[in-house]
């Protein structure tokens, strides 16, 4: 039984996977999500229901569209395993929990702003706004069921957002949609995880900023988007923030 539920949550992450390929392009096009059905980038020929199998179809298809031969990105069968894993990575953790879906929720949310941002250096209000509507839908839910007291969570809202809006009002740096994109994760996590997602956000920032100036492979003058970090971040405290805080806590009375 654990077995099929672990195989059905990986599929259902990659058919996701699949969809966020669609809304990552399209998005930051300013198309719609939804229509027109999804057709090939290149020859516009639309695409069968056997040409959208998630990476099955890249495989067979040996990574070219099978009308004109062009080639289609590593990166679709790549989110679309991606996000498989992380479902199941989720399931693993949480079980059949509301936290499960919760999370596969702002997973989602994370997958497609992180890439939007990493692809554009822009966050469209248009996702960040459905992640905080999400957000607080689960604060409502944790409520109802009795999970979850609201106030952590709001106040992970605000801290997360806050936070980034001190920095941009004092430094300049950052932008406003790193400050949307801390206010939901922070909706999503509660203030502990959000500590966390925060500090290793500013942790990854700095060091891979760094590394890809040392490489040359940046200037300082150029703008590395800030958003792909703190996905980054906030995934990892979705898996290991609370270890990370048990541990912290248990160097400081040991
Ligand atoms: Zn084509």
């Amino acid at each position: 039984m654990n077995l099929i539920m672990s195989i059905f949550v990986f599929v259902c992450g990659l058919i996701f996977g699949s969809f966020f390929n669609v809304c990552i392009f399209r998005i930051q096009k300013g198309e719609s999500i939804v229509y027109p059905p999804s057709h090939c980038t290149s020859c516009n020929n639309e695409l069968k229901w056997y040409d959208l199998v998630p990476v099955l179809s890249y495989v067979v298809l040996k990574g070219k569209c099978r009308y004109c031969k062009e080639k289609i990105s590593l990166r679709y069968p790549a989110v679309e395993l991606i996000t498989g894993v992380l479902f199941y990575f989720i399931y693993l953790k949480y079980g059949i929990n509301i936290l499960t879906i919760k999370f596969i929720v702002l997973i989602s949310l994370l997958i497609v702003i992180g890439m939007i941002d990493f692809d554009t250096t822009d966050v469209y209000s248009s996702t960040t706004i459905t992640g905080m509507v999400a957000g607080v839908i689960f604060i409502l839910i944790g409520m109802y069921f009795k999970t979850n007291v609201p106030i952590p969570f709001i106040i992970g809202g605000l801290l997360g957002g806050g936070i980034i809006a001190i920095i941009i009002l004092i430094t300049g740096g950052m932008g406003w949609g790193d400050a949307e994109i801390c206010l939901l994760c922070g909706l999503f996590l509660g203030w502990k995880l959000t500590v966390v997602m925060l500090m290793l956000s500013f942790l990854l920032g700095g060091i891979i900023g760094v590394a890809l100036i040392a490489l040359r492979i940046k200037s300082r003058k150029d703008y590395i988007p800030f958003g792909p970090f703190i996905t980054l971040a906030a995934m990892i405290a979705v898996f290991f923030g609370q270890n990370m805080i048990d541990y912290y806590i248990s160097m400081i009375i040991r």
